[in-house]
């Protein structure tokens, strides 16, 4: 557990290094949410955080926890800290709340085609 919440530190810190931060959310047609983080490695180009119930999953090919779960988890967390403490689902409506005008009109789209 100490261990977990190691890497997630040292992977936040190479986030912050590599100034990557959260550029934009949305919504996937099935309903988990996701973020967009930037990448480090190949600069122009994005990665998709999927936020599932307990677990994050990244599209990235970094097996370990990558920069862009560990921005994704700090950014959970910091809304779990700003909703009310007894609804655990509290932090995902706060980041519906807040997702692009696309999610809303709930059109199909693709960040890589345009
Ligand atoms: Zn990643």
């Amino acid at each position: 557990m100490a261990q977990q919440q190691d890497a997630q530190t040292r992977a936040l810190a190479r986030a912050r290094a590599h100034g990557l931060s959260i550029v934009g959310r949305g919504a996937w047609k099935h309903g988990a949410p996701f973020v967009v983080v930037g990448s480090a490695s190949e600069p122009g180009r994005f990665h998709l955080v999927t936020i599932y119930p307990g677990r994050l999953a990244c599209d990235c090919p970094a097996r370990a926890l990558c920069m862009h779960r560990a921005l994704a988890h700090e950014d959970l967390e910091s809304a779990q800290a700003k909703a009310s403490t007894s609804q655990p689902l509290a932090a995902l409506s706060v980041l519906q709340r807040d997702v692009a005008p696309l999610y809303r009109d709930n059109r199909p789209f693709s960040i890589f085609k345009q």
